[in-house]
């Protein structure tokens, strides 16, 4: 599956999932702009990604998903420099745990923001160069096995995973005439920072030990005990990217060893 002459964004790309998934894309011959909040680590990503020499490449872009005007400045920009915008992967995304009887408002709406008015904003500003530039798109949205499922301790992520598989639906009917397709990526558990910052928060709130929380809450209900890997997720947004017509269009695909089977 190859991507020359595609451009893409994803965003929260500067780590974990997100800059895999870029990895692959550049390897696949595709621009990628990496846009993060963290513009040092995404600059740094994009230098790491330029020894791989090929067809793709990569700029590092500051953005906090959750800034209007920064993501209709820096969406521009790259469709400017590149002159096409073919992907969105809207990935950014940040993990708070706590009961919800004792859940801060605040952390509630951070979180909420993030995720969905990350995704709608990007959304946006991708969608309005898609179809103006007319060569159709792919927009891919970082959901999770809570997308479908509910846990402990989780519950405006659980909340706001769920809402991207209903934003997704809707992109997926409103760019159809533009060839616009959108879909959702559900993994199970990946060992990235967002995850190892769980570990010992999770062992703590239950008073269990970290590898219980690993093995008896985690991969409990996976088919062999493994971790989901950035790569295995990687190339389902591979997959999504590169499918051809909108066939494959308002779905969601879990990536999690078994744990949810639909
Ligand atoms: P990560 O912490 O490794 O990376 C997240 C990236 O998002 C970081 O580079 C961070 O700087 C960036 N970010 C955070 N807030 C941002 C903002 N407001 N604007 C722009 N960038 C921002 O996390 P990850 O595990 O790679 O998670 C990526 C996505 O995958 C998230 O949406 C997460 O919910 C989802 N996910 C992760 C897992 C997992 O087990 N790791 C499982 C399912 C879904």
């Amino acid at each position: 599956m190859r991507l020359e002459n595609k451009v893409a964004i994803v965003t929260g790309a500067a780590s974990g999932i997100g800059k895999q998934i870029a990895l692959t894309y550049v390897q696949a011959g595709a621009k990628v702009a990496i846009a993060d909040l963290n513009l040092d680590a995404a600059n740094a990503t994009a230098r790491e990604f330029e020894s791989i020499g090929g067809k793709g490449a990569a700029i590092g872009v500051a953005m906090d998903v959750t800034n209007e005007a920064q993501v209709n400045e820096q969406v521009d920009k790259v469709a400017a420099q590149y002159g096409r915008l073919d992907i969105l992967v809207s990935n950014a995304g940040i993990q708070t745990i706590a009961p919800i009887d004792e859940f801060e408002f605040s952390k509630w709406k951070q979180l909420l923001s993030i995720h969905l008015d990350g995704a709608f904003l990007t959304t946006r500003a991708a969608l309005r160069h898609m179809y103006k530039f007319g060569n159709g798109g792919s927009v891919i949205y970082m959901g999770s096995v809570h997308s479908k499922e509910a846990s402990l301790l989780k519950a405006p992520y659980v909340t706001a995973k769920h809402g991207l598989i209903g934003l997704a639906k809707v992109v997926a009917k409103e760019g159809a005439k533009h060839g616009v397709r959108a879909n959702v990526i559900c993994p199970g558990f990946v060992r990235t920072p967002l995850v190892d910052k769980q570990i010992p928060e999770q062992a703590k709130e239950l008073g269990i030990s970290e590898q219980e929380v690993i093995k008896n809450i985690m991969l409990k209900d996976t088919v062999d005990g493994e971790f989901t890997t950035v790569q295995d997720v990687a190339d389902a947004a591979l997959f999504f990217a590169a499918f051809g017509s909108n066939a494959l269009t308002g779905q969601s695909l879990v990536v999690s060893h078994g744990w949810f089977m639909q």
